[in-house]
C-alpha cells in the first residue's frame, strides 16, 4: 500500500492552491487526486476568473486582496518566468443605480488597502468610451429602449481584472510537480478511511488505496458524498448549482478599452475573452442561480434562449453600439453554493486529518491562492510569503452563518 502524508482530492483550482501552498513550506509528500482527464474539468475550467476586490466583509475583501495579489505577481508566486496565465489588469468597474454607493464604497474599500475611485459620467466616458453610464434599468423582456439618464457615480477598482483560469491551473499543476507533489489525472477516489475519528487513507475507485493521516477535500461540485458518508453533510446546506454563460463576437464598432464591468442596474457583469475578440456576458441575480443539479455528471452545458435574450438587451444598453450582431453561444458550468450564506466552508472538520474547502460558489478563482494558503497554513503551522491575513474563523466548519443583505454572487 501506497503512503503520503497528505491526499488532496481534486485538481481543481482550491485543490491545486492548497497543494502548491502546502509544498511551498514544508516537505510533506503530497498526493492530488483528479478524477478527470486533464485539468479544469469541474467549476475551474467553465470559470469566468474575475478578480474583484469589492465583498460586503473586510474579511472576504482581505480574502481577495491576498488572492488577487498572487494572480497580479503570478510568476513571483509560480516561481517560474514560464507561466502560461496573465493577469489582465483591466480594472473592475462596478455600475449602481444608487448614485450614493459608488462613493461610499470607495472610502470603504480605500480603509481596507484597496485603490478604487469614483467616476462621474464625463471621467468614465474618458476612460471607457464603450460604458454607457445609465441609471435606469434595462427592458430585460423585450428590449425596448428607454430615455437614459446619466449623472450617477461608478466604482473602479483599479486592480482587479481577470486571469485565464486553466491556464492559471495548468501553471499550478506544474509549480506543484516542481516542488515534489505528485497529480495523478484519472484518479476517481472512491472514499476517505476514518477510523476511530480521525483519517487514515484515501480508497480509490478500483480499490487501490493510499494511507495519509491528512485528507483535503476539494472536490468542487463533487463534495457531497464525501461529506454525506462522514456525517459532514448536514452542517451546511451545499448545492452544486447550474451557472449559465453568454458570449458574442465583440462589435467592431465600439471604441476602446473594455473594462471587467458589473452592471447592477441590468443584472449583469460581462469581461473581454479570447485576446478581446469576444465578451463573455454573466448574471449577478439571485434568480439565475437558483438550479441545483442532482448529478454533476450530467447536466445541461448549453445556455438556455430565456437566459441568453435578457442578457443581451442587458448589454445592449450598457454598451456604446447601435446593434449587437454576429453569433451568439452559450455555455454552463456548475459551482457549489452555500445556500446558508453563500460563503465558502474552509478548514478542519469534526474529524481529525479531515480538511475541506467547500462551497466556494462564484467567488472561488480569486480567493483560491488565499484559501490555499489558510488551509496550508492551517496544515502545517507554517506561514510563508504569499499568505493571507484573514481570520480562518470567519469561515471555519463550526462558525455561524454570515449575515447577508443579499443572497446573490455580489455578497
Ligand atoms: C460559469 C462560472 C463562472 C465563474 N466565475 C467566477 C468569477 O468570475 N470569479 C471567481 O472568483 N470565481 C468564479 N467562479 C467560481 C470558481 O470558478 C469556483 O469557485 C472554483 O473554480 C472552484 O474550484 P474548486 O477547485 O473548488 O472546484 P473544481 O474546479 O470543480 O475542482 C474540483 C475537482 O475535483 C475533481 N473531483 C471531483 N470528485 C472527485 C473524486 N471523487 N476523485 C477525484 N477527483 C474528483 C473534479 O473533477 C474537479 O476537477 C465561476 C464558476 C463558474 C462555473
Amino acid at each position: 500500500m501506497k503512503t503520503s502524508d497528505i491526499v488532496v482530492i481534486g485538481a481543481g483550482i482550491i485543490g491545486m492552491s492548497a497543494a502548491f501552498q502546502i509544498a511551498r513550506r514544508s516537505k510533506a509528500r503530497i498526493v492530488v487526486l483528479e478524477k478527470g482527464a486533464g485539468p479544469g474539468e469541474g467549476s475551474t475550467g467553465a470559470s469566468s476568473a474575475v478578480c474583484r476586490f469589492r465583498y460586503s466583509y473586510p474579511e472576504i475583501v482581505q480574502l481577495a486582496k491576498d488572492g488577487i495579489g498572487a494572480y497580479r505577481h503570478w510568476p513571483d508566486f509560480i516561481g517560474s518566468g514560464e507561466a502560461r496565465a496573465r493577469f489582465h489588469a483591466l480594472g473592475v468597474l462596478w455600475l449602481s443605480a444608487d448614485p450614493d454607493w459608488a462613493g461610499s464604497e470607495v472610502d470603504r474599500l480605500g480603509s481596507l488597502g484597496i485603490r478604487a475611485d469614483a467616476l462621474d459620467d464625463a471621467a468614465l466616458a474618458d476612460a471607457f468610451p464603450a460604458i454607457r453610464p445609465c441609471l435606469i434599468s434595462p427592458d430585460l423582456i423585450g428590449g425596448e429602449a428607454h430615455d437614459c439618464r446619466g449623472g450617477g457615480l461608478h466604482l473602479l477598482e483599479r486592480d482587479g481584472g481577470y486571469m485565464d483560469p486553466v491556464d492559471a491551473l495548468q501553471d499550478l499543476i506544474d509549480a506543484a510537480r516542481a516542488r515534489g507533489v505528485e497529480v495523478r489525472f484519472n484518479s476517481p477516489v472512491d472514499d476517505v478511511d476514518v477510523e476511530g475519528g480521525a483519517v487514515t487513507g484515501v480508497r480509490l475507485v478500483g480499490g487501490e488505496r493510499i494511507a495519509c493521516g491528512t485528507v483535503v477535500e476539494t472536490a468542487g461540485p463533487w463534495c457531497l458524498p464525501f461529506l454525506e458518508r462522514h456525517g459532514l453533510g448536514g452542517r451546511w446546506p451545499l448545492e452544486p448549482t447550474r451557472i449559465q454563460i453568454v458570449h458574442i463576437d465583440r462589435p467592431a464598432e465600439l471604441a476602446g478599452d473594455l473594462p471587467v464591468c458589473v452592471d447592477m442596474p441590468g443584472g449583469i457583469y460581462f469581461r473581454p475573452q479570447n485576446r478581446g475578440q469576444q465578451i463573455i456576458v454573466g448574471s449577478v441575480l439571485e434568480e439565475d442561480e437558483k438550479e441545483r443539479v442532482a448529478d454533476p455528471d450530467d447536466f445541461a452545458r448549453y445556455a438556455d434562449d430565456d437566459f441568453i435574450r435578457p442578457k443581451l438587451h442587458a448589454l445592449q444598453h450598457r454598451l456604446n453600439v447601435p446593434e449587437l450582431r454576429g453569433a451568439i453561444h452559450g455555455y454552463s458550468g456548475l459551482y457549489t453554493i452555500n445556500r446558508a450564506d453563500m460563503h465558502p466552508i474552509v478548514g478542519p472538520t469534526p474529524i481529525a486529518g479531515f480538511h475541506i474547502a467547500n462551497g466556494c460558489s462564484g467567488h472561488g478563482f480569486k480567493l483560491a491562492p488565499a484559501i490555499g494558503a489558510l488551509i496550508a497554513r492551517q496544515i502545517t503551522g507554517e506561514s510563508s510569503d504569499f499568505d493571507t491575513a484573514m481570520d480562518p474563523a470567519f469561515l471555519a466548519f463550526d462558525r455561524q452563518p454570515i449575515q447577508l443583505a443579499a443572497m446573490n454572487v455580489l455578497a
